[in-house]
């Protein structure tokens, strides 16, 4: 597989021929992937400090709010200047925890199928409109439409590793969630 440095996030990344594709096959396989999880398996944190699948999918809904007003400013302004933003003060400040997951889920299958729509109509000429980013300097819109595809596929890769092994702990599998091992029943209750 070829792989190319993301020009918004420096990570390397496969090259996608159709990034327009791969952006709008996400929301339906994020649904796929929170079927059959409790609320509580939802909310699990898979470490301290590091964010349950419930956190992740509010991120991606936001990341969403966020291109959104992206390709809208670059596509119809001159010299845009494209300011960072901080997830983590994001995922606290927004209390995601305390978020409805359903209507995350929802916003973001309707954003992510309008940005593609737009994306689409813009076609070449759209695609070419610059901007300049605080931190990552010169970007096309192109190029920012070409961050989600693999900002989509590592989320999605860290909810399915936090899924497997949710699933490995339900009952009728070799360890359930009532039964922890003594270290994780400590974590548990240091966490309170
Ligand atoms: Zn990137």
């Amino acid at each position: 597989m070829r792989t190319a440095h993301c020009s918004l996030c420096g990570k390397p990344q496969p090259v996608t021929a159709n990034p327009l594709k791969a952006q709008a096959a996400t929301p339906g396989k994020l649904l796929r992937l929170v079927r059959g999880l409790s609320w509580a398996q939802l909310l699990h944190r898979p470490a301290p400090g590091k964010w349950s699948i419930h956190e992740i999918i509010c991120h991606l809904a936001d990341v969403e709010v966020a291109n959104a007003w992206r390709y809208r400013k670059v596509l119809a302004e001159d010299e845009v200047g494209l300011t960072a933003w901080d997830q983590d003060r994001w995922a606290a400040g927004h209390q995601y925890r305390r978020q409805d997951l359903r209507l995350a889920l929802e916003q973001f299958r309707s954003l992510r199928a309008r940005n593609v729509a737009l994306l689409r109509v813009v076609g070449r000429k759209g695609w070419a409109r610059t901007a300049t980013h605080q931190t990552f300097g010169r970007l096309s819109v192109g190029q920012i439409a070409t961050h989600p595809v693999h900002h989509d596929a590592d989320y999605a890769a860290q909810i399915e590793r936090i899924r497997k092994v949710l699933k490995g702990r339900e009952p009728g599998t070799r360890r359930s969630a009532g039964l922890r091992t003594p270290s994780e029943r400590r974590v548990a209750a240091s966490r309170g």
